[in-house]
């Protein structure tokens, strides 16, 4: 396959989507760009709920709660209800609800990402100042006003102390209408190198965060299917816009790999992909947009 003739055609396209029998949506650069919604999108997503076709919004996207998501979305048209939506936020939340109950944790995240945390016990910055604070885990999160040099560096000390060190994921940057922007990913390179410890990212690319979105979608299929069809996870797509974090490593957690060019990857970094021998690879299938894969499934 050569990345100079995309997208894949339509009849192709069919082809690899046969038997795909829910998605794994990316939001940013798949539904919505620079806060906008992608052309086509409203009416692919709509089409998957008049189809029944199950699908679940999986992004890293961390600056607010899913239900504030899922309100931002509706005001420009894109109606995905928050139980359809599974963020690295509220996999973070999820994470350490489960790894660390009842333990004292510091968030870097806005104040509408706290919702996420709730019942939880969060420390706040005089606590994480005080002589001797101890945190379970230090989780780094999205927020532009959060993500300050007292909050990493209270992270950083936090770290030393004992505390595990968290990434809701680890994007180095995203597209907002003022163009390339610094996201979270590089500040919690930075606190690895400063700590000498390797941060666990909750977020994509990790495998389980892939895998428990699919889980949710596989027993919303076989809820409703015979049993006699069972499905797998290759019976799902992720459809993203980074190569990196949601193609390939959808594909690495079982589920095909779908690339769409409406977001902020292209030909250059599918051709990198391609060449690269270690964690490298190529997109089950090329589409132009949502739209295009949603009209391609039978
Ligand atoms: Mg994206």
């Amino acid at each position: 396959m050569s990345t100079s003739q995309l997208p894949d055609p339509p009849e192709l396209l069919r082809q690899q989507l046969r038997g795909v029998r829910g998605l794994l949506l990316d939001l940013d650069g798949v539904s919505v760009l620079k806060g906008r919604p992608i052309p086509g999108a409203i009416e692919a997503i709509a089409e998957l709920d008049r189809r029944a076709i199950p699908y679940r919004i999986v992004t890293n996207t961390s600056l607010v709660s899913r239900r504030t998501l899922s309100r931002q979305g509706a005001s420009i048209g894109l109606h995905i209800p928050p139980e359809r939506i599974t963020s690295a936020l509220s996999a973070s939340a999820a994470w350490t609800r489960r790894t660390y109950p009842g333990q004292p944790l510091f968030v870097i995240t806005s104040a509408d990402g706290r919702t996420e945390f709730e019942g939880q016990h969060l420390i706040d910055a005089a606590e994480a100042d005080a002589p001797g604070a101890r945190a379970a885990a230090v989780v780094i999160g999205d927020s532009a006003d959060e993500l300050t040099y007292p909050n990493l560096n209270r992270a950083f000390r936090l770290v030393l102390g004992g505390a595990r060190l968290v990434g809701m994921h680890r994007n180095p940057w995203w597209l907002t209408p003022a163009g390339p922007t610094l996201d979270s990913g590089a500040f919690v390179r930075g606190l690895e190198y400063a700590t000498e410890q390797r941060a666990l990212i909750v977020g994509k690319p990790a495998r389980t965060f892939f895998v428990e979105a699919a889980s949710e979608l596989l027993g919303e299929i076989a809820a409703r299917e015979d049993r006699s069809a069972r499905p797998s996870r290759r019976d799902l797509a992720m459809v993203g816009d980074d190569v990196w974090t949601d193609v390939l490593a959808g594909q690495r957690a079982g589920l095909r790999g779908i690339f769409v060019l409406t977001g902020k990857h292209g030909p250059a970094e599918l051709d990198r992909a391609a060449a690269r021998r270690r964690g490298g690879g190529r997109p089950d299938a090329i589409a132009a947009s949502l739209a295009q894969v949603v009209a391609a499934l039978d």
